[in-house]
């Protein structure tokens, strides 16, 4: 057992696909085999592997993206299902003892959900993050692990944006902002 965990955040069909409700497009498909190759890594030594998938009910009226953005990663639709090879690697996957699935409603992985909890009874302390968008999701999880104390680690090649401005002013900002390792 490891001190670090992987946190797969948002890949899915409605972010990443041609033809998804909100998708960042083609840089999204191009991190599709990275992001594999490090989730079957992370699985396979043993360490915790996270997926922090986002959830909506269509029309909430009670939630501030409703009227930010389209529908997206409707509950039960096969819009929230992962992206590509992913969502392969998670069914072969899903029952072992180190891969954990959490739906989450915010672009933090951390809001509303048991994710720190997971994570404090395993004792980790390094985050490596992956996924979309870098400026959106995965920032906004970074922000919260900072403010936890967590290490962070983002690898480069396996995070994407449909804004390329946003994607690479959040990378400065992990590295000069919250000391992030970025891979
Ligand atoms: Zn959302």
């Amino acid at each position: 057992m490891g001190k670090k965990a992987l946190i797969n955040i948002d890949y899915t069909y409605d972010f990443v696909a041609d033809a998804g409700a909100l998708t960042c497009g083609k840089p999204g498909q191009e991190i599709e085999n990275e992001m594999v190759r490090l989730t079957e890594e992370f699985i396979q030594n043993g360490d915790y592997t996270i997926f922090a998938i986002d959830m909506h009910h269509e029309g909430d009226e009670f939630h501030p993206e409703t009227k930010l953005y389209p529908p997206h990663n409707i509950k039960g639709t096969s819009g929230r299902e992962l992206f590509g090879r992913l969502e392969q690697v998670y069914q072969d996957n899903r029952d072992k003892e180190n891969v954990y699935y959490i739906d989450k409603t915010r672009y933090s992985a951390f809001a509303g959900t048991d994710l720190e909890i997971k994570l404090r009874e395993r004792g980790i302390i390094e985050l490596h993050l992956i996924g979309v968008c870098t400026d959106i999701c995965v920032l906004h999880t970074a922000v919260d692990a900072y403010n936890k104390g967590f290490q962070i680690v983002i690898h480069e090649k396996a995070v994407a944006s449909f804004n390329q401005a946003g994607h690479d002013w959040a990378l400065g900002h992990f590295k000069g902002s919250m000391n992030a390792t970025i891979l």
